[in-house]
């Protein structure tokens, strides 16, 4: 695979862009890679700077469950485009967007627009701590909510314990104010409940992980939290930015029969465009400034351009309830990798929901975080090399999932699956 091109242009934007990225994890450090420069793309292809064509797994993060350029949704920009581009001033689509994601939503009467996932994290927590009238969150080791500060935190040693930052410029008095607990440990959660559950403002979480791979919650563990908050009067915020519209035309909360009080979106529902919402039941949602005292701003939120992308990718997912297709496609290509390296010999768990999945070198089942941080991380990164080098992108990292879209066929499946049978690790 020739790289010529891609090449140069990270060594360009090397000079300009710290990192040569706009986001850390496109440096592929984690897979000891050279940087893909993109061109463009088309349905399930990512086409570079050096001509090469990937069959892409990644899909910009998740956000392009149609595919990339996909018509309708182009048509739909084009169409807003023609009108203007941001006048910061309402927009009846909008309304549109909003009343699309709170119809299909069982807990959400009211939807805030953002620009980004890590926005709507921030806006949860400040809604739910000025709700409450208290500081303290709760978040699970290995889920990722964004780079807003009091979500940068990591675990400090022994369980639930107050969190210390897990980036420099993180404030140490921000991180002591959220406290962390292992993915799927509902007696942990309960321990820290009997201990601080008055001062407990929000647990957030996300209800199926993707941010450590994808790692499915255990039976009662949603339930369990859902009655610890209740009982303890604070908040349950399930960060669905990953999991919204994904596995159904709703979130995992309408799946699995669990309601938070609010919910945080992004990708899927911007189309490819940035945009993030939260949601909630109009009681709780109204304390937002103006009509309540909690503030929350944006120049570009609810912005029309990427609005009308959202609400096109959301309308023909109504439409086309592609969900089961994305399942039977996810469950043929994880069934056929765990085969072929079965066969191998090569340690490996794979956990996947519906058309998303994470191959783990790993033979224990993962759960949580230390069975993801168990990962031979080697030999991921030996595989992300040798799937490239074939013509199939995967997420350059071992602690991310993979996606597939409406346009992966049989053919493209068929064809990632020859590439994994001749992976022959050294
Ligand atoms: C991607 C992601 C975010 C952050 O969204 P951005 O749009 O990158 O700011 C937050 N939470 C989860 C679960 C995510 O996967």
């Amino acid at each position: 695979m020739k790289l010529t091109t891609s090449k140069r242009l990270f060594r360009n934007a090397q000079k300009y862009i710290p990192g040569g990225v706009n986001s850390p994890v496109r440096a592929l450090n984690a897979v000891g890679g050279q940087p893909i420069f993109i061109d463009k793309a088309k349905g399930p292809y990512l086409y570079d700077a050096d001509g090469n064509r990937f069959i892409d797994y990644c899909l910009s993060w998740g956000p392009m469950i149609l595919g990339h350029a996909y018509k309708p949704v182009l048509d739909a920009v084009r169409k807003t485009l023609g009108k203007g581009t941001s006048f910061g001033i309402p927009t009846e689509i909008e309304t549109q967007l909003a009343k699309t994601i709170a119809t299909a939503v069982p807990s959400i009467d009211k939807v805030r627009l953002v620009s980004s996932g890590t926005e709507a994290v921030m806006t949860a927590v400040r809604l739910a701590r000025g709700t409450t009238d208290r500081d303290i969150i709760v978040k699970f080791i290995g889920c990722y909510h964004g780079h807003v500060d009091h979500m940068l935190v990591s675990a400090g040693s022994g369980l639930a314990t107050f969190g210390s930052p897990s980036s420099p410029g993180v404030p140490d008095d921000f991180a002591k104010n959220t406290l962390l607990l292992p993915y799927n440990d509902l007696d942990a959660a309960k321990e820290l409940f009997k201990k601080q559950g008055k001062n407990i403002a929000a647990v957030i979480i996300e209800p199926i992980a993707g941010n450590m791979g994808t790692i499915p919650p255990a039976e009662g563990f949603l339930e369990g939290l859902r009655t610890l908050c209740s009982k303890n009067k604070s908040m349950l915020i399930f960060d669905e930015v990953i999991t919204g519209f994904r596995f159904t035309f709703s979130g995992v909360q309408k799946m699995l029969k669990v309601q938070p009080d609010l919910t945080c979106m992004g990708k899927i529902i911007g189309g490819g465009f940035p945009v993030g919402a939260v949601g909630g039941p109009a009681a709780v949602m109204d304390n937002l400034s103006p009509d309540g005292t909690i503030y929350q701003a944006g120049t570009l939120s609810g912005n029309p351009v990427c609005v009308s992308a959202g609400l096109a990718t959301l309308q023909a997912l109504k439409a086309e309830k592609p969900y089961k297709k994305l399942g039977d496609s996810g469950r043929k290509l994880a069934d056929g990798i765990d085969e072929i390296l079965t066969a191998k010999s090569i340690p490996h768990t794979i956990n996947r929901m519906g058309g998303m999945f994470t191959l783990f070198f790993n033979d224990e089942p993962v759960t949580d975080y230390d069975g993801a941080a168990a990962c031979d991380t080697k030999m991921y990164a030996k595989y992300f090399q040798h799937m490239t080098a074939n013509g199939i992108y995967v997420p350059p990292s071992q602690f991310e999932a993979n996606f597939l879209s409406t346009t992966h066929t049989d053919r493209h499946i068929e064809q990632t699956l020859k590439a994994v049978r001749s992976f022959e690790p050294k």
